[in-house]
């Protein structure tokens, strides 16, 4: 029988096969990706979009700060667009910056305390990839996404360049719509770049000092050190909700903070974060959660969505 992978495009960035995913993850769990495609610039790319066979499936990945990578790995080829060309950050006028997919966001932050640009410092307090951020519509602080989104571009499964005129995005924008967490962000299209807009009144040091506190604040109510993916569960009730209910809350209500399953474990810091704390797999994590899902269910009466999402290959035993 003969293997996809046997006539893959030529590229000029990096296609390793059967790569391990678990280094590029927060979590640090995960199986291994049949294709791992790191590509050089856009046009590498949109060429190898174009002349993969379309029944080959595809998946983006940023800095899996978000994502649980199953123990089976992601079939067909996944994409990662990190580190040289993906990370830059540019001013393109007095208030704003265009930033790759690839860039992180505590990177976009400090560009624009470099640069004066106020606004923007709410993304220093998420640890994941620009890219990243325009799918989960990543926000803290008060501040999402879709405040600070102009102009999104993107190459889609074909090979095609596209672009988003967003204008400043608002939820129920007819292009693209952003919800807590959450954009309608076409499946089959790779951020590759986004124009953020802030203002251009900013003090470069007050600025810094605004990223400083963010962070300080971080580091005082989440386990930022060790091996998580974020807040786990979405809250169940969409902000601005009177009275609205955090899902850490039902997940102490339940008695689960510290709860283990094998090698992970419900963070004591914060309970709505789960953690490696050791030697845990993906599977180990997915059931931790469910398990919580499950006494959150039983006590509160409240069904969590997971926040984090799961992807790939659950592993058979043998
Ligand atoms: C300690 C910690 C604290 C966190 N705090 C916050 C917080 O305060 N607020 C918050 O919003 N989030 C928070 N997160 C979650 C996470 O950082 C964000 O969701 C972040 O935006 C995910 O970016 P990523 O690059 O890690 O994406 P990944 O986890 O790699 O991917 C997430 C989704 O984005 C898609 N994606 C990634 N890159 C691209 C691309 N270039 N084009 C198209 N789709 C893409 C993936 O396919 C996937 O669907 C936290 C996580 C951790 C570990």
């Amino acid at each position: 029988m003969t293997d996809w992978r046997d006539d893959l495009p030529d590229v000029r960035g990096k296609l390793l096969l059967d790569q391990p995913l678990a280094p590029y993850t927060w979590f640090r769990v995960g199986g291994p990706a049949d294709a791992l495609f790191l590509p050089k610039d856009e046009d590498d790319l949109a060429a190898f979009l174009k002349a993969l066979p379309e029944e080959v499936p595809v998946h983006f990945m940023g800095v899996a700060s978000n994502s649980i990578i199953r123990d089976g790995g992601i079939e067909g080829v996944t994409i990662r667009l990190m580190g040289g060309y993906w990370g830059s950050v540019e001013p393109t006028g007095s208030h704003s910056l265009f930033a790759r997919a690839g860039a992180l966001d505590l990177a976009v932050a400090k560009a624009s305390a470099k640069h004066g640009i106020s606004g923007l410092t709410f993304l220093s307090g998420i640890p994941g990839s620009i890219g990243g951020a325009v799918r989960t519509n990543a926000g803290c602080y008060g501040r999402e996404l879709k405040d600070v989104a102009n102009q999104i571009e993107g190459i889609t499964r074909s090979g095609e360049k596209v672009r988003f005129e967003a204008e400043i995005a608002q939820y129920g924008d007819p292009k693209i719509d952003f919800s807590y967490r959450h954009s309608n962000f076409p499946d089959d299209v790779i951020v590759t770049g986004i124009l953020l807009t802030g203002s251009g009144d900013g003090d470069p040091d007050a600025l810094q000092a605004e990223i400083a506190d963010h962070q300080a604040r971080r580091a005082e109510t989440q386990p930022i050190k060790d091996k998580t993916g974020g807040s786990t569960f979405a809250n169940p009730d969409p902000p601005g909700t009177p009275d609205a209910r955090s899902s850490w809350k039902l997940v102490d209500a339940a008695g689960c903070r510290g709860l283990r399953v094998g090698g992970a474990q419900v963070s004591e810091k914060h309970c709505n974060f789960l953690i490696n704390t050791e030697d845990a797999t993906a599977a180990d994590i997915e059931a931790l959660g469910e398990l919580v899902r499950a006494r959150v269910l039983d006590v509160t009466g409240v069904d969590l969505r997971w926040e984090i999402r799961r992807i790939g290959r659950i592993q058979t035993k043998v």
